[in-house]
C-alpha cells in the first residue's frame, strides 16, 4: 500500500525524531541511545496442527529501558517484521512517557493471519509463543508486560497470563505479566474499549483548545462533526461508537480491509459492526453506497479523518488529496514522515498516535497497579464516600422541606450525587484526566514555541525531555 520510494516505518518514526531532537539540546551521545532499539529478539517455533509441524516466527523488541517494566502490545498480523515491531517498540517509548505510564518502550508481534485458524488452534499457538518469551524474561511483571494490539484481544491475554503462572507457580504477582486480561481474569473494567474511548478524550481535549481549533479552521464543539474512519477492529469501532452515540458526530463513512460504506447521512456504527461480526465482510451492508476501493474514501470530504487500521496509509501516493483539516491517528504510524511534510504544509492538523491512541497503554497501567496490588479499585473507599455523600443529601433534605416550595433538588440529583464512583468510573475518569493533562503538555510546546508548528513535534519534545531526564537521573 505505501510506495516503495518510502522510508520504512522504524525509518519514518526515527525521521519525526529527528525532527523534534534538533531543535533540544541534549547532551552529546544522548539522542542516539535514545532514539535506537536496545535488543530485538526473534523466534521460530513449530506447532503441531492439522496433522503436520507449522513452522512460525516471532518478535519481541525492547526499544528503552529507562524504566522497567518495558510495556507494549503483541500484534498478529502477516504483515509483521523486525522493522515494524522496532518502529512500534519506540513509539510506545515515546506514548509512555508522554501520558506518564512509568514504563519504557516495549512491542511484540507474531506473522500470522489469526483468521485462517480455530480458537482451539490459536491457543495452542499462543501459548508456544508466549513459552518462548517467558522463558527468556521477554514476558515478566517486573520486566516485560505486553498487551493487545491488532489481531488480538483479552482472549490471547488470558491465555499468556495463564502460561506465564504454569511457569512461574510462586510468583504472587503473575497476572500482572500481561494487561488488557478478561475481567474474570484479572482484568479491568474498561480495557478492552480504552483505547477508543482515549481517542475520544483526545478530541474532547482538542475541541477545548480554541488555538488549535482555529488551526484547523474548525469551530464549535464535535456535534455534527463528519467523521471518516478506516478500521472498524477494538479501537475503530470504539472511538466511532462513542464520538456517534455520545459526541452527536456524523460517521459518514466506514473503511474496511476489503471495502467501505458512505453516507453523508451518518452511520448506524452499531449495526455495521455487528453485520461485519456475523457476514466477516463490510461488504453487502444494505441501504449505504458500498465502495469496494476502501482507500480512496481516506481522500473525501469531511472535517475529522480517523485513521485506527494499519501504518502507512497516508502516504506520498495519497497526502496531497487528503482534505480532511483534522487527522487524529488511532493507529500507529498511519501518516509516513513524507505525507507528514506535505500535510503540514497544507495546514492540516494532526493529532499524533502517540498521544491520539494512549488510552490503551494508560488503563493498561491501571490494570497492572491493580494487580500488584491485588484489590480493585473504589472497593476500600466507596462505601465510605457514598455515606458522606448522604450526610448532605440529607441535609438537602431537610432544607428542602423547610423552604418548601422556593427550593427543591432536581429530580435526579440525590441518586446520581449518592452513587459512589466504582471501577469503570475511575477507570475513565483516570483516562480522562491523563488525556487532558498530556494534550496540555503538547499544546504549551505547540502554541508556545516559535520554532514547533505542529503537534507531533510537540509530542516528541515533550517525551524526549522525559526520557532524557530519566538518563541523565541514572547517570548515563
Ligand atoms: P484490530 O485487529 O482489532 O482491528 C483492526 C481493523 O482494521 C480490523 O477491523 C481490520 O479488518 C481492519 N483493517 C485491516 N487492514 C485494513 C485495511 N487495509 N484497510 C482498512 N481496514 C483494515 O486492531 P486494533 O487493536 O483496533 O488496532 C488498530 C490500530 O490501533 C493498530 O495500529 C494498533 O497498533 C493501534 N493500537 C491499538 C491498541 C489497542 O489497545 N488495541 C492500542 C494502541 C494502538
Amino acid at each position: 500500500m505505501q510506495p516503495s520510494n518510502e522510508p520504512s516505518f522504524r525509518e519514518s518514526v526515527d525521521l519525526m525524531f529527528n525532527r523534534a531532537v534538533a531543535l533540544m539540546d541534549l547532551p552529546a551521545g544522548l539522542e542516539e541511545k535514545i532514539r535506537v532499539c536496545n535488543a530485538t529478539y526473534t523466534v521460530r517455533f513449530g506447532v503441531r496442527l492439522r496433522g503436520k509441524i507449522h513452522t512460525f516466527t516471532g518478535y519481541r523488541s525492547v526499544h528503552s529501558e529507562h524504566m522497567e517494566p518495558v510495556k507494549g502490545g503483541i500484534r498478529y498480523a502477516l504483515g509483521v517484521n523486525q522493522d515494524e515491531v522496532e518502529a512500534l517498540a519506540a513509539l510506545m517509548t515515546y506514548k509512555c512517557a508522554l501520558v506518564e505510564a512509568p514504563f519504557g518502550g516495549s512491542k511484540g508481534g507474531l506473522r500470522i493471519d489469526p483468521r485462517e485458524y480455530d480458537e482451539h488452534e490459536l491457543e495452542l499457538i499462543t501459548r508456544r509463543f508466549a513459552y518462548e518469551l517467558i522463558k527468556r524474561d521477554l514476558i515478566n511483571p517486573a520486566q516485560n508486560v505486553p498487551a493487545p494490539d491488532m489481531g488480538t484481544g483479552e482472549r490471547e491475554m488470558a491465555w499468556i497470563a495463564d502460561q506465564y503462572k504454569r511457569m512461574n507457580t510462586t510468583d504472587i504477582n503473575g497476572v500482572a505479566c500481561v494487561t488488557g486480561k478478561p475481567t474474570h481474569a484479572g482484568g479491568i473494567q474498561g480495557r478492552t474499549e480504552a483505547t477508543g474511548r482515549g481517542v475520544q478524550y483526545a478530541l474532547h481535549a482538542f475541541f477545548r483548545d480554541e488555538q488549535g481549533l482555529q488551526k484547523a479552521g474548525l469551530k464549535g464543539t464535535l456535534k455534527d462533526k463528519r467523521v471518516i474512519v478506516q478500521g472498524l477492529g477494538n479501537v475503530g469501532y470504539h472511538a466511532a461508537k462513542f464520538l456517534s452515540e455520545e459526541d452527536g458526530c456524523k460517521i459518514t463513512a466506514i473503511i474496511e480491509r476489503d471495502g467501505a460504506v458512505h453516507d453523508e447521512g451518518g452511520l448506524d456504527v452499531q449495526a455495521i459492526y455487528e453485520w461485519i461480526g456475523k457476514h466477516g465482510t463490510i461488504t453487502g451492508f444494505p441501504g449505504v453506497t458500498v465502495e469496494d476501493n476502501g482507500a480512496k474514501l481516506l481522500e473525501a470530504d469531511c472535517d475529522i479523518l480517523i485513521p485506527a487500521a494499519l501504518e502507512g496509509v497516508i502516504n506520498l501516493e495519497n497526502a496531497d488529496r487528503i482534505k480532511a483539516p483534522l487527522i487524529i491517528e488511532a493507529a500507529n504510524g498511519p501518516v509516513t514522515s513524507g505525507a507528514d511534510g506535505i500535510l503540514r504544509k497544507k495546514g492540516t492538523v494532526i493529532i499524533p498516535d502517540m498521544y491520539a491512541n494512549a488510552g490503551g497503554v494508560t488503563v493498561s497501567y491501571f490494570e497492572w497497579v491493580k494487580n500488584l496490588s491485588h484489590i480493585r479499585f473504589g472497593r476500600m473507599g466507596r462505601r465510605q464516600e457514598e455515606s458522606r455523600h448522604q450526610l448532605i443529601v440529607d441535609e438537602l433534605e431537610r432544607l428542602d422541606r423547610h423552604l418548601g416550595d422556593s427550593w427543591s433538588m432536581t429530580p435526579d440529583f440525590k441518586n446520581r450525587y449518592l452513587r459512589g464512583a466504582g471501577e469503570l468510573e475511575l477507570v475513565r475518569s483516570g483516562l480522562d484526566d491523563t488525556m487532558s493533562t498530556a494534550y496540555q503538555s503538547m499544546a504549551d510546546v505547540w502554541h508556545g514555541r516559535d520554532d514547533v508548528d505542529d503537534l507531533r513535534t510537540a509530542a516528541y519534545l515533550v517525551s524526549i525531555e522525559k526520557v532524557a531526564a530519566s538518563y541523565r537521573a541514572k547517570g548515563l
